[in-house]
């Protein structure tokens, strides 16, 4: 049979493709072209692999059609900035995709699942449940949409249309990485490998909200891959009420786990922290978090809240924020404050699936 449950070319290791070729009586040397016109020149149809026999163009559309990933909604913000896709998939599942430019980089923020069944109360991802993992070819092609379109835009600058227009990828999209570990390690491998698109592992961060089990296999992993951890609270009473995954991970088990991994590593971890006003930005809490991290290699990454539907709470202060940080900066702890990006446009994770669906 052909149809191989509804998946995409891109969902394909390269000695899958050859071994597919294979069945079909295909030399095994077209496997190299069809990866070639994959990741280095991002075919976004088969039709478009002009090296390949028509008939076999036509099977492989036929089998495996590129482009699952159906843009329904796009927005620009109003500063230019940032771009956030709505995209529906095959099965109706929708998931979002966000482009981030600075001066002189292009970040994308990249789903892992259709949904989150992690639970925690601020998320808009969160809060709207889970639906599906997503395939590795549907975690790269999110990747590669962007890629491409800032390519077709880049035409005529002086850049050689090899060079990455993308430059940084964060798995900080909807949906929980590490609960769809399999694939999320398939996509990883396929964005970075060099005989396809080649991207930098040290220019990827994957976003975990604290499986311990999969950071503990992650460390063993070796990966160059950044990894992000959503502490958010330093308390377990705090943590859990915000992040249900704490009654099952508390501190004293994971804060151990991410201080192995930069032992083992020898690689700096993140910790992310949303600040929100009067819940986890008092002294109190950045005094605990100080005592649970002192001396690992990390930084911690604050991030004003993004306010959504199903949540009260309100971004911290500046006041505040800065209070926090000079207690982290006391303890010499390294920190920043990222910027939000796109609250006009509803960038936050699972903002705009929430906002759309409202409004039906
Ligand atoms: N599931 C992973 C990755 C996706 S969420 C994780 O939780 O880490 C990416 C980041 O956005 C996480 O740090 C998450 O806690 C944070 N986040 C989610 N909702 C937010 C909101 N409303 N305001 C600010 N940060 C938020
Ligand atoms: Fe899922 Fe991350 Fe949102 Fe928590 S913050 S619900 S883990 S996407």
């Amino acid at each position: 049979m052909d149809t191989d449950a509804g998946r995409s070319l891109y969902d394909l290791k390269f000695d899958e493709i050859e071994a597919l070729l294979k069945e079909w009586g295909e030399p095994v040397f077209r496997a190299k072209q069809i990866w070639e016109w994959l990741y280095v020149q991002l075919a976004a149809a088969c039709d478009a692999m002009t090296n390949l026999p028509q008939p076999l163009r036509d099977r492989l559309g036929a089998a495996y059609p590129l482009g699952r990933l159906t843009p329904r909604i796009d927005l620009l913000s109003s500063d230019g900035w940032t771009r956030k896709i709505l995209f529906a998939l095959p099965d109706r599942a929708q998931i979002e995709t966000v482009l981030m430019e600075y001066d002189t980089r292009n970040t994308v923020c990249v789903s892992t699942q259709a949904g989150c069944a992690m639970g925690c109360t601020f998320c808009a991802t969160g809060q709207g449940g889970f639906q599906r993992n997503l395939t590795s070819g549907e975690i790269v092609e999110q990747v590669l949409f962007f890629e491409r379109e800032l390519r077709a835009a880049n035409v005529h600058a002086k850049r050689p249309a090899s060079n990455h227009q993308i430059t940084n990828v964060v798995l900080m999209g909807m949906g929980e990485p590490f609960a769809n570990y399999i694939a999320l390690l398939d996509a990883l491998k396929r964005l970075s490998d060099p005989s396809g698109y080649n991207f930098g592992a040290r220019r990827i961060t994957v976003s975990t909200v604290g499986l311990v089990p999969m950071i503990e296999r992650f460390t063993q992993e070796r990966s160059q891959v950044n990894l992000a951890v959503s502490l958010h609270a330093a308390t377990d009473e705090l943590r859990a009420s915000m992040l249900p995954i704490n009654k099952r991970y508390p501190l004293d088990v994971l804060i151990p786990a991410c201080r192995a991994y930069t032992e083992i590593t020898r690689r700096r971890i993140s910790f992310e922290w949303a600040m929100i006003e009067g819940v986890n930005d008092t002294p109190a809490q950045a005094r605990a978090l100080a005592q649970w991290i002192k001396g690992m290699l990390c930084h911690v990454n604050l991030i004003p809240l993004n306010p959504t539907h199903g949540y009260s709470g309100a971004a911290s202060t500046r006041e505040r924020i800065a209070a926090f940080r000079a207690i982290l900066d006391e303890a010499r702890l390294p920190n920043s404050l990222r910027v939000r990006r796109g609250i006009d446009i509803h960038a936050g994770c699972g903002q705009l699936r929430q906002a759309a669906n409202r409004e039906r």
